[in-house]
């Protein structure tokens, strides 16, 4: 397997530190909103990354922080007038739905940063007293100046940065790329005590702290949105490797932007769609579908337009099931595989271990679609690509709970011919003609479809 690695700019042969075991760290988001379909796209992707690792038999160790204490969530809570845990709990409990209604499996474990407090003010603590942090007024920041690697993760120099920075307002740093590690609390702000006053540990130790705790000193794969690279991880990477002379992490993966007309999503720019809203529109394997169709470091445009062609491609594969419901046989697909499904199966883990090449993996998944429909395939055969249709889909995160959709859902076009003959009924009836009325009404029951008449018209619905 290929991965491509931020770090040195290539695509590197993938081999993890333990065998058969692949130890991950991707952030997590700051909770004091609802996570927007940008933010959605790592936590998305990812969550693939992990399935794919699994279905490939390693075992997987995913640990995602969750940022609980910030600047930007002491803001919110002023301005919801209420405790900022009450609006990170909030938060955070809105964050474990979403991720629910994406059929996102949740990391084997979501540390928050308000947990690790002292473990961050003791790793500051020698940061100081290596000399490679020091403290103002009860600031701490830590001296980029004295790793002389700094910058290597995004291919910034501290000269080039230096030279292109503006008059830096905080007079108290040494230099203006020396970032916070532990910052003062002002009054009335949350605050833990600490060597150096009341005060809250800023966002780039918490990772340091917790991929440490959990995974050890070196993990196999970090990563994050590629908004990340500078300041975030190149900050992590830092502190984690003055402090202890070894590579904090030996992939470093980052995925590109969700945009919208042209701009990056973001809570800032007040350009953002919640996932939430998104999702009473769309479904989770529509959402993925958008996604994964792209590479996942290209940037992907957020349109309407995009997520509505996503909405008939993922209908293509319903129609697979709905002619074979093999989700409700054996999953287990561990038979021998006829050789063109042998073909589509290796081009798919192919595609995916060519640096997670989504794109391709879903092209296959069409390819399983075509044999399910090719009449030249005996039952048998037809089935058999439904199954492995079912099985590859799922390791990309569809079709979850796909009895429950089948039996609610149908595609486009039958939806407005069965609207069509409800018109066509409810003039039969105007026109006293009853005969024709049940016919309709009888012939789609043996179809399976339900009619209800309700002070609202006709509704229908698929009986189970
Ligand atoms: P945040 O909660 O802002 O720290 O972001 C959580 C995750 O979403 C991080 O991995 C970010 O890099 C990522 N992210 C934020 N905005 C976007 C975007 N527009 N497109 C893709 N990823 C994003
Ligand atoms: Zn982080």
């Amino acid at each position: 397997m290929f991965i491509f690695n931020t770090m040195s700019k290539k695509k590197e042969e993938f081999i993890p530190i333990e065998k058969n075991k692949v130890k991950m760290y991707v952030c997590g988001p700051t909770v004091y909103n609802y996570f927007h379909i940008g933010n959605a796209r790592p936590f998305l992707f990812f969550d693939v990354v992990r399935k794919y690792f699994n279905f490939l038999g390693y075992e997987t160790v995913y640990i995602q922080n969750i940022t609980d204490i910030d600047d930007k969530i002491i803001t919110q809570a002023i301005e919801e007038k209420k405790d900022f845990k009450e609006i990170t709990q909030k938060y955070i409990e809105a964050f474990y739905k979403d991720l629910t209604n994406l059929n996102i499996t949740f990391a084997d474990k979501n540390p928050r940063a308000t947990e690790f407090v002292s473990e961050m003010i003791e790793i500051i603590n020698s940061m100081i007293n290596k000399k490679f942090a020091y403290e103002v007024n009860g600031d701490v920041y830590f001296e980029v100046k004295k790793d002389i690697n700094y910058g290597k993760l995004s291919g910034k120099n501290l000269e080039d940065l230096q030279a292109g920075a503006r008059i830096e307002a905080n007079q108290q740093k040494r230099n203006p790329f020396d970032f916070t590690l532990w910052k003062k609390a002002k009054d009335g702000e949350p605050a833990w005590d600490s060597p150096w006053g009341k005060g809250r540990p800023g966002w780039h130790t918490e990772c340091v702290v917790m991929s440490r705790s959990f995974l050890g000193e070196t993990f196999d794969i970090h990563g994050g949105g590629m908004d990340l690279i500078f300041p975030h991880h190149e900050n992590e990477i830092a502190q984690a490797e003055v402090m202890f002379q070894k590579p904090l992490a030996n992939y470093w993966m980052h995925n590109g932007f969700l945009n919208i007309e042209g701009d990056k999503m973001s809570k800032s720019l007040n350009n953002f769609f919640t996932t939430r809203d998104v999702l009473k529109v769309y479904e989770a394997d529509v959402i993925r579908f958008f996604f994964l169709s792209k590479h996942y470091r290209s940037p992907i445009d957020y349109n309407q337009g995009i997520l509505e062609e996503s909405k008939t491609a993922i209908a293509r594969f319903y129609e697979v099931f709905r002619k074979y419901p093999v989700y409700e046989e054996l999953q287990d697909t561990s038979y021998k595989l006829e050789e063109n499904l042998d073909n589509i199966n290796k081009q798919f883990i192919e595609a995916m271990d060519d640096d997670f090449n989504t794109a391709k993996a879903i092209a296959c998944l069409f390819d399983l679609a075509k044999e399910v429909f090719n009449p030249q395939n005996d039952e048998n055969s037809q089935k058999e690509a439904a199954k492995l249709l079912y099985k590859l889909g799922s390791v990309l995160g569809f079709f979850k709970d796909l009895s429950e959709k089948l039996t609610k859902n149908i595609d486009n076009k039958a939806e407005k011919l069965i609207l069509l003959l409800l018109e066509l009924r409810n003039q039969a009836k105007k026109d006293k003609n009853f005969a024709l009325a049940d016919k309709i009404r009888q012939e789609l029951k043996a179809m399976g479809f339900e009619l209800r008449d309700t002070a609202n018209g006709t509704e229908w619905s698929l009986i189970k």
